[in-house]
């Protein structure tokens, strides 16, 4: 049995700077057309909290229509007028945020007013690197101190995580769980999850091209069985060889 609740996967809401990958940056209209398509699709913004409690049958039912909305890489400047978007369409939002970029990282003031607003403060490790490519150590100390520096920083907890460029295994699993989280998100592509998907969790990647129509069909069963099936049949390749 699985849940069908769509995660979406924003970098950052603007124009991108000329060193920046234009990919990622959704423009601000656009994602307005976005909020205002979920509404009218009748989708109600839930946060990872609520992800849990689905998850482990502890909480209250969710909406018909959960979505949660994501943001990784969420930097200072940029991520203001996102959140007033946010607040007039009435959806709250997840923001993972590089606890050891000094530049991009909020303020303790903004962070709290983020905060606030109804956005909850999740780690994007500490330095950006992939985890599968570090020692055990190097790992710990990404989620650990990440987690920590954070919540000096936000004044409350911090038990949410996304893998950079969604590099993740079975250690970095097992790592995120001991080191306090309670969910992560992979890069893994779907809408519906099972219960043990909690630490790899899937995300719908949104795009500067993601229409209206785009989003619907990520929102849909069929987007989300291609993906499974291609990412069966990628297994089986490799295991084959
Ligand atoms: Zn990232």
């Amino acid at each position: 049995m699985s849940l069908y609740l769509p995660i979406l996967m924003y970098h950052q809401i603007g124009v991108p700077a000329a060193d920046h990958k234009p990919d990622l940056f959704v423009p601000a209209e656009r994602f307005r057309e976005h909020l205002k398509c979920l509404t009218d699709m009748g989708f109600r913004g839930i946060g990872p909290d609520a992800v849990v409690a689905a998850l482990t049958g502890t909480g209250a039912k969710l909406p018909e229509r959960p979505v949660l909305l994501t943001f990784d890489d969420a930097s200072a400047p940029a991520f203001a007028p996102v959140i007033e978007a946010l607040a007039a369409a009435g959806f709250p939002a997840t923001a993972y945020f590089v606890a050891g970029d000094e530049e991009a990282l909020p303020s303790r003031t903004a962070l709290s007013a983020y905060v606030q607003a109804g956005v909850t403060i999740g780690s994007h490790c500490l330095t950006h690197r992939p985890l599968t490519s570090l020692s055990d150590e190097a790992v710990r100390a990404e989620l650990v101190d990440s987690r920590f520096r954070l919540e000096a920083a936000a004044g409350g907890p911090v038990e949410h995580l996304a893998y950079p460029f969604g590099s993740y295994g079975s250690r970095e699993k097992q790592i995120a769980r001991e080191a306090g989280y309670r969910t992560a998100v992979s890069t893994r592509r779907g809408n519906r999850h099972r219960p043990g998907d909690i630490f790899c969790l899937r995300r719908v990647p949104v795009r500067p091209d993601t229409d209206c129509r785009k989003l619907a069909r990520y929102l849909g069963a069929v987007w989300h069985c291609e993906h499974v099936v291609k990412e069966t049949l990628r297994l089986e390749r490799r295991g084959g060889k």
